[in-house]
């Protein structure tokens, strides 16, 4: 049985896509920021909410629809009550939201930038296989490549070639794994067996703590 050095790493985006629409201030197509703040507009027992961006150039607004014309009594009391409070959280996952921007853009810039969390799930005495789990609550637009090159400090090159020889896995395993973006439940197993400085090197990296 392999021994094993177990981590998750939750990642979160620091900056929220941004869709291009046409801005009625500058005039042509230009990217749009999240505000971080609802409207809110009741009419009778009827309620609309948007989330408001600005265009990035001349800080003109979009409304972006999060609903319209909804009845009251048909909004979760949980929701409600984040609009009626610019809850941020909730904001925040909203801002994330890139089904419901695809619907209204074309272009939508994501950023690969992201903050990472490190927790060790378990670490057996004498481990010789990594697994790291990851974690994404938001929409990241990160390749798994370029993350695991510049956390675990490898080339690319060098990630293709253990994952050619069987030595980095991928599960759940799918066509091109590295290239696709990251996402939740994804968990990578490294196979370091061969290599001495697993403590002093690889650990550290995975687990986020200095010796
Ligand atoms: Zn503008």
């Amino acid at each position: 049985m392999c021994r094993l050095l177990r981590v998750r790493w939750t990642l979160t985006p620091k900056t929220a896509p941004q869709p291009w629409i046409a801005c009625g201030g500058c005039g042509g197509l230009r990217a749009f920021q999240s505000s971080g703040k609802i409207r809110l507009n009741a009419n009778g027992r009827k309620l609309d909410a948007w989330l408001i961006y600005k265009c990035l150039t001349c800080n003109k607004t979009w409304n972006r629809v999060i609903f319209e014309r909804q009845a009251l009594r048909d909004i979760d009391p949980a929701v409600l009550e984040a609009l009626q409070s610019n809850d941020p959280e909730w904001i925040r996952a909203e801002s994330f939201n890139l089904d419901a921007l695809r619907r209204k853009a074309q272009r939508i810039d994501e950023f690969p930038d992201v903050d990472i969390v490190r927790q060790v799930l378990g670490d057996t005495e004498g481990w010789t296989r990594l697994e790291i789990e990851l974690a994404v609550p938001f929409a990241a637009g990160t390749r798994l490549d370029r993350l695991l090159a510049s956390e675990l400090k490898l080339s690319r090159s060098r990630l293709q070639a253990l994952h050619q020889v069987g030595l980095l896995r991928i599960a759940p395993e799918r066509s091109d794994m590295l290239r696709r973006r990251i996402r939740s439940g994804t968990v990578v197993g490294i196979d370091l067996e061969a290599v001495t400085d697993r403590d002093m090197l690889w650990k550290p990296l995975a687990t986020g703590s200095p010796l």
